[in-house]
């Protein structure tokens, strides 16, 4: 059989894939996604989304449908997991939003990737294709020849790859190995926030915290209007392995007592409310925590990465979707700017994206040294941080107001509060 023609594929509909489907589709073109999973869905656990992502999800269009369920925090708190001290905070409401244009929310990634599938929809220039395992991709002149584990071909001027942190296609055109593993793994989930109350956990409802410790965190705040908390609780495997060793730093669904005993090993010795939270978390499936170190490249000829794919980053900025999110902006914009010479824009699409992704990777991973520093290390980040005022937002206006990424509306969006 003769391979389907695709002007535009992207392979991948996570996030990062549909944000760029998206984004082409804005511009006119044509777009097929290939989805390896039966559904095109997301994991049951919230997303942060700062106004980085947010004005790009306005310029798409999408950000009324995103806003509708999320959570729009006051502040984000770092505490301390043991003694329960506050250490700083970012205020993240009324100034934030003066600053930045809009205010940091919180969602579930089930609601943010639904309003993107959705308006993917509305756009009737996206085609949606699940259970297609993209098994090979053959770059050619002008293009790409896709295979899929169905035994479906594709023929594209223009791929997109946006198949994650294990990108298939990234071996195609970086040589760099394997992700690097930190060591360190994630649970992730979701529980009503007045089961968590009550139990005697959430004390600031109102915003995010992050409680620290030494090789260990973990993260709590509302998705679904406040009606859910979303937390991660993140720790080294290194420094607390399971009795056996066995699958220490592994990712998995694997359910033994040895490494159930591991989460709760990790945070003995924390504060109530930290304990009684990661009591709480969900056990079914836990993510082993990897990057990359920024290495270019990644557009040749007809074919480029994006999102993960590209620039893997650690979570402790958490970016990696809202990078995924500038990235399919970025990559619309390119296009548009280079009609009929797909292999321009997408040089030129990464070319705007390599610094600033670089930037994001490496300081996740320094983000990730200073949230698990112990001892002498965590005195000093108390009190250093401590100094702070917490509408100061010099630190972070590199990342939430970049001037590669102004503004499309060039006001403050009075319906995103
Ligand atoms: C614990 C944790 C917390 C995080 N918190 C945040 C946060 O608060 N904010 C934030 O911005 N980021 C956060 N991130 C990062 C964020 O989840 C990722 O950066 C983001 O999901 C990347 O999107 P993506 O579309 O590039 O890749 P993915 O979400 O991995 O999507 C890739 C898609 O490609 C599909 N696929 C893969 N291979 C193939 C193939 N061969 N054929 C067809 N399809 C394929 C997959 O099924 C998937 O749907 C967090 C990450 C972790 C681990």
């Amino acid at each position: 059989m003769k391979p389907r023609r695709a002007e535009f594929l992207v392979m991948g509909g996570g996030i990062g894939g549909l944000a760029a489907a998206l984004a082409l589709a804005r511009e006119g073109l044509r777009v097929l996604v290939l989805e390896r999973a039966a559904e095109f869905g997301e994991v049951g656990a919230g997303l942060q989304v700062g106004p980085n992502a947010s004005r790009m999800l306005d310029r798409l269009g999408v950000l009324p449908a995103v806003t509708r369920d999320a959570f729009f925090p006051r502040r984000l708190l770092l505490r301390d997991a043991v003694t329960g001290a506050p250490i700083t905070a970012l205020e993240t409401a009324d100034a934030f939003r003066e600053r930045f244009g809009y205010r940091y929310l919180v969602t579930h990634r089930a609601d943010l990737h639904r309003a993107v599938v959705e308006a993917c929809r509305d756009t009737g220039l996206v085609e949606l294709l699940p259970a297609k395992r993209v098994l090979e991709v053959e770059p050619r002149a002008g293009g790409a020849l896709v295979r899929c584990a169905d035994g479906t071909r594709y023929d594209t001027d223009a791929l997109v790859a946006a198949d994650g942190v294990h990108s298939l296609a990234r071996g195609l055109l970086v040589a760099d190995g394997p992700p690097v593993d930190s060591g360190y793994v994630a649970y992730r989930g979701t529980v009503g926030v007045a089961e968590l109350v009550a139990r005697g956990g959430l004390p600031e409802p109102d915003g995010m915290v992050i409680w620290v410790g030494a090789g260990r965190h973990l993260v709590q705040y509302p998705v679904r209007r406040g009606e859910l908390c979303n937390q991660v609780a993140t720790f080294d495997t290194r420094a607390f392995p399971t009795a056996s060793g066995e699958n220490s730093g592994k990712s998995g669904t694997s359910h033994t007592s040895d490494i159930d005993a591991q989460l709760d090993r990790a945070f003995q010795g924390t504060c109530a409310e930290v304990t009684r939270g990661v009591e709480m978390v969900d056990r079914s499936r836990r993510w082993a925590m990897v990057d990359r170190l920024p290495a270019a490249g990644w557009s040749q000829g007809h074919l480029t990465l994006l999102g993960d794919a590209a620039h893997p980053m650690l979570q402790y900025l958490a970016q990696g979707a809202c990078q995924a999110i500038e990235d399919a902006v970025v990559l619309a914009d390119s296009v548009s700017a280079h009609p009929g010479d797909v292999e321009a824009a997408f040089k030129t699409y990464e070319a705007i994206r390599f610094p600033r992704t670089a930037r994001v990777q490496t300081t996740a991973r320094t983000w990730g040294e200073i949230l698990h520093v112990g001892g002498i290390g965590a005195t000093e980040r108390a009190a250093l941080l401590g100094q702070r005022a917490a509408d100061d937002f010099e630190p972070v206006d590199w990342l939430y107001g970049d001037p590669l990424c102004p503004n499309p509306a060039g006001d403050i969006r009075e319906d995103v509060r």
